[in-house]
């Protein structure tokens, strides 16, 4: 009779315990990022052009189209701040040749990742192959250099939808190579089209996103900039035109509303490190602070 009656209580505790796991499991959902940067990708032209998906984003979140990005305006050096969380004078790379990055003190986002929580799976898709010569052996879980942003769009949809994915930063670059040809004004319709193709394959992997088994017990973080802007068929100056670029941080742990304070395209690293329950440490020396959420 007694020993009958432990059974079931045991059995009554391994319950308990059971549905105690699983809403825990349902309550603290695994915190994820996905950043897009759009190559020379006015924040001016962001809004005049036709693009309901990075729209949804920005409405849906904390954004600003007064963000700065590094003073050498150039793809190397500004995609190098967003990816290291520090400017040009400490990462070191001050063109698109990447001759001498510091990358022993200021390496990529995915190097701390790997050192703080290595079992964060991180996949770097991007259509400018150069943009991955900071990263080190190990950083990164999985990277890809696409010829086409279609292509970039296409695998970033099927790792998504089917890969045990943590971190995904993709790169658009087909809006900078139409700025150079029809220059980067409001009042170029073939920028402003480029723009919207980008608009759509941000809504093919938005789609794939929420298309995830487990989606509902995620919590998505996702990061939309640019590394900078452009006039007169070109950038690389530090002048508001090149420098000036939009940053949007969207999903269920953004505020909603207009960034007030400053924000630097060196604030995206440290945001998601932050997201993914890394804070930035003090001997880091990073430039970056946490934005939008
Ligand atoms: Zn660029």
């Amino acid at each position: 009779m007694r020993r009958k009656y432990l059974l079931v209580e045991a059995l009554l505790i391994s319950l308990a315990f059971i549905v105690a796991i699983n809403s825990y499991a349902q309550e603290v959902p695994v915190n994820k990022v996905l950043i897009i940067g759009i190559d020379g990708c006015r924040p001016d032209a962001l809004l005049a052009a036709n693009t309901p998906n990075m729209d949804a984003l920005w409405k849906n979140g904390s954004y600003t189209f007064k963000a700065r990005t590094d003073e050498i305006s150039s793809s190397g050096p500004a995609w190098s701040a967003m990816l290291t969380g520090v400017w040009h004078q400490k990462h070191n790379v001050m063109n698109n040749e990447y001759e001498d990055p510091d990358l022993e003190h200021y390496p990529h986002f995915f190097h701390r990742i790997r050192q703080e929580k290595p079992e964060l799976q991180t996949y770097s898709v991007a259509n400018w192959g150069p943009i991955h010569k900071i990263l080190q052996e190990g950083d990164a879980t999985f990277t890809s250099s696409k010829i086409s942003d279609a292509l970039v769009a296409e695998e970033v949809a099927s790792i998504l939808e089917n890969k045990d994915v943590d971190v995904m930063f993709v790169q658009l670059d087909e809006v900078d190579g139409a700025g150079h040809r029809h220059d980067y004004t409001v009042e170029s319709k073939k920028y402003l089209k480029a723009i919207e193709r980008s608009d759509g394959q941000v809504g093919t992997m938005v789609s794939a996103l929420e298309q995830r088994s487990a989606i509902k017990d995620e919590n998505w973080l996702i990061i939309l900039s640019a590394d900078h802007g452009g006039s007169d068929f070109g950038h690389g100056k530090n002048i508001p035109e090149h420098t000036t670029v939009f940053y949007i941080a969207s999903g269920k742990s953004a505020i909603n509303g207009e960034i007030q304070q400053e924000v630097g395209v060196v604030d995206v690293a440290v945001t998601a490190l932050y997201h993914l329950g890394i804070p930035a440490k003090e001997a880091w020396n990073l430039d970056g602070r946490v934005a939008g959420l």
